[in-house]
């Protein structure tokens, strides 16, 4: 079994096997036998996720109700075993993987959504179901679940929840927290409870929902969610235009506004994005185009194309050239599949990506993205910029060969330097992926020494045992 000698306590020493007999069959008694994998060959698939490092779990449990993760987590707490809940295992920052060993309590089986209430403007789900199959299921019903990570097709509600997951469409209607209205939760001993509810308002007691969101399945195992819907807008549209520089792309953003215009994404590629995305897929983008930028609106038909005419306006006037309006859903699709070609395009850069999420007040992307060059080149990495310039969310890929340690280790500097750009322009080092334990090194870095003692005051009280995804946050 993978252990992650720094981060075993001693606590974590005196703990029982997962593997023992007696905690294995107590585990199959409450989820059925068919439901619990041991096998390391069955098992090793849940011991990574998009970081690709492995720590592969003794056992994976895929219960089905709540009664049996309540049940599973006292099991957890007598016979002192961690487990970690996992989604789609999609997560860019290792949180759903157990590096302490033990259990991986995957909710896979939990994908039904309970009910779509158009009146009342919610959907209840459990946290199985996929992102994009809850973003259909309200769609036929004529709703709207804004909430849209890149990993849309393969991550779990219940995934968003814990990393409070942002997406292209953050810029206009915000992060998965601002549609959470109310949770079922089963706390590290067993407890459930039900935080917020199902209406827009909800004031009573501290608010244990806007604590759930982003926990990072260290708190407690998210079993239900209440979501708030909105009507689905009639029409989108959007537009792509090339710039001769990254500066003279986002000098266009404060003109939106200038406008009363709340693009609902708004996303730039630089000068090495633009190079791997049109050498593997031949988009025919401007070979002048240093910068990239795609905007979305959406609307009534009429707001749309109006809408639209005001971005063209404004990019134009920024020194924008080689404009494409999609004028159809296909279109559409077609300007944004440039931005989604770009995750596979950079691979050719390095077999290793540390991919970073930094963010920053958006005035100062351009800023972030001129010093994350210069630290690429004194680093001597290749690095990678694009995301969401519309909320300052910036991917920075430094790129290394996983097979060289020299240059691993000089990108890991560059991450490092990055994060303190980051911090210096006024923002932070995550403002999606979370921290997990990719990022926990830095933690310090962004926040004060009492605001990260309040939260693991917090979670030793509701954890004492440190049963629930122990190693991540805080090393
Ligand atoms: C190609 C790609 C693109 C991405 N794009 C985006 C993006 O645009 N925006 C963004 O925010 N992120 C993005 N991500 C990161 C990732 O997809 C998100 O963090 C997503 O929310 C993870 O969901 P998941 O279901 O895979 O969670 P997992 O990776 O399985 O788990 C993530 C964390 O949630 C916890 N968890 C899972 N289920 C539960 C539960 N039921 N209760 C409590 N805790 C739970 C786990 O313990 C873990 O700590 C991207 C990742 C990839 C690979």
């Amino acid at each position: 079994m993978a252990m992650n000698h720094f981060l075993q306590s001693p606590r974590v020493r005196a703990r029982t096997s997962a593997s023992d007999s007696g905690v294995l069959s107590s585990l199959s008694a409450i989820v059925g036998e068919e439901h619990l994998l041991v096998d390391p060959e069955r098992v090793e698939p849940y011991g990574q996720d998009a970081v690709k490092e492995k720590f592969p779990p003794e056992a994976v449990v895929f219960p089905r109700t709540t009664a049996e993760i309540s049940a599973i987590l006292r099991l957890a707490n007598e016979a002192r075993f961690p487990v970690t809940a996992r989604g789609g295992g999609v997560g860019y920052t290792g949180g759903a993987v157990p590096v302490e060993g033990g259990v991986v309590l995957g909710t896979d089986r939990m994908n039904q959504i309970k009910r779509i209430s158009p009146d009342d403007l919610y959907v209840v789900a459990e946290p199985g179901v996929t992102t994009y199959a809850l973003q259909q299921a309200v769609e036929n019903e004529g709703l709207f679940y804004p909430p849209d990570p890149s990993s849309y097709k393969a991550s779990f509600i219940g995934g968003n929840i814990a990393e409070n997951a942002g997406g292209i469409r953050s810029v206009k209607y915000g992060v998965t927290r601002n549609y959470v209205l109310g949770l079922q939760v089963v706390l590290p001993r067993g407890e459930i409870i039900r935080t917020g509810g199902r209406t827009s308002k909800n004031v009573v007691g501290f608010d244990l929902t806007g604590l759930v969101c982003g926990s990072e399945g260290m708190l407690g195992i998210i079993t239900e969610a209440t979501l708030r819907l909105l009507p689905l807008p009639e029409a989108t549209g959007t537009v792509r235009a090339a710039f001769k520089t990254m500066r003279e792309a986002c000098a266009c953003i404060p003109g939106f506004t200038g406008e009363r215009v709340t693009p609902v994404a708004l996303e730039v590629l630089d000068r090495n994005s633009i190079n791997a995305v049109e050498s593997m897929f031949a988009f025919g983008l401007s070979p002048e185009a240093t910068a990239l930028m795609l905007v979305s609106v959406d609307g009534t038909v009429e707001e749309t194309e109006r809408t639209l005419s005001i971005v063209e306006r404004v990019l134009r006037y920024g020194g924008a050239f080689d404009l494409v309006r999609a004028r159809t859903k296909v279109e559409e699709d077609r300007l944004w599949d440039v931005r989604r070609a770009l995750s596979p395009a950079i691979k050719r850069y390095g077999t290793l990506k540390l991919n970073e999420d930094v963010v920053v007040p958006r005035s100062r992307v351009p800023d972030l993205i001129e010093r994350v060059e210069e630290i690429g080149r004194r680093f001597n990495t290749f690095v990678v910029n694009f995301g969401h310039a519309g909320d300052g969310n910036i991917h920075v890929n430094y790129m290394c060969d996983r097979e060289d340690p020299e240059a691993v280790s000089r990108a890991r500097e560059a991450v490092k330097e990055t994060f303190a750009v980051a911090i210096e322009l006024g923002g932070t080092i995550s403002g999606e992926h979370g921290i997990g334990y990719v990022k926990a090194p830095y933690l310090d870095m962004a926040l004060d020494p009492a605001s990260i003692d309040t939260m693991k005051r917090i979670k030793q009280t509701l954890d004492p045992n440190n049963i629930l995804n122990p190693g991540k946050m805080f090393t």
